[in-house]
């Protein structure tokens, strides 16, 4: 049951063409290609949510990076940002492999669903308010689907929405990395920096930092 409404989110997800500005840009880096890619067939489409149906925590990124989950079509996948998170998913016990390279390398999530605040990739990595309010929509559903128990937001951006989400927003919750919120229907929000190359090879956000955001992920959860 919860299979057949995931996928079918990622269908519509897949089809997706609100958002023109978007639609416009997925397509023409695509197109376009960086040239250490150049022989390969981008994904150019918006990228799906993945990972664990029976997942109690659900993890929420931003948007796909053009030449990462945009060209390969799975979420953190052949780029940077995936280079630093699927290790220390793999080290928490929450994947079977540290390495995210294609949709057929043979990563399997447990107990973890990927989703995020957008499913196309911006210019500059800044989706606008009216494309992550088009996108929303995605997100609740999967929310209601899962049911997590732990949603853990890379960055501010995702942690602002899903407190919108969660009509948390007043209730004085502060984006820092570790915290963690629980809201009045029992989940957990718990805040982590991204793992962009801007977070990771600045120090900002070091392997140790991460791998503590995991611990307390399964000290959250129940029956842990
Ligand atoms: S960002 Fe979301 S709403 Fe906009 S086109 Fe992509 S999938 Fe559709």
């Amino acid at each position: 049951m919860t299979i057949n409404s995931l996928n079918k989110i990622n269908e519509e997800i897949i089809s997706c063409r609100r958002c023109p500005r978007l639609v416009e840009w997925r397509e023409e880096v695509a197109r376009l290609k960086r040239r250490a890619y150049r022989d390969q067939e981008y994904w150019g489409k918006p990228v799906p949510g993945f990972g664990d149906p029976q997942a109690r925590v659900l993890i929420v990124g931003l948007a796909p990076g053009a030449h990462g989950s945009n060209r390969t079509g799975r979420v953190f996948t052949g780029d940077a940002s995936g280079g630093f998170l699927y290790p220390a998913l793999y080290r928490a016990g929450f994947a079977n492999q540290p390495w995210a390279e294609s949709r057929s390398d043979g990563l399997i999530l447990k107990d973890i669903y990927i989703a995020a605040v957008a499913h196309c990739a911006p210019p500059a990595n800044k989706p606008s308010l009216e494309e992550l309010n088009n996108c929303q929509p995605y997100l609740e559903r999967t929310i209601q689907i899962l049911k997590p128990e732990v949603i853990v937001c890379l960055g501010r951006i995702a942690f602002e929405r899903i407190l919108g989400m969660y009509s948390a927003s007043k209730l004085g919750f502060k984006f820092a990395h570790g915290a963690a919120y629980q809201v009045e229907s029992g989940e957990w929000i718990l805040c982590s920096y991204h793992p962009s190359q801007q977070n990771t090879l600045t120090g900002k956000l070091t392997e140790k930092m991460f791998d503590e955001v995991w611990a307390r992920t399964r000290e959250l959860l129940h029956n842990e």
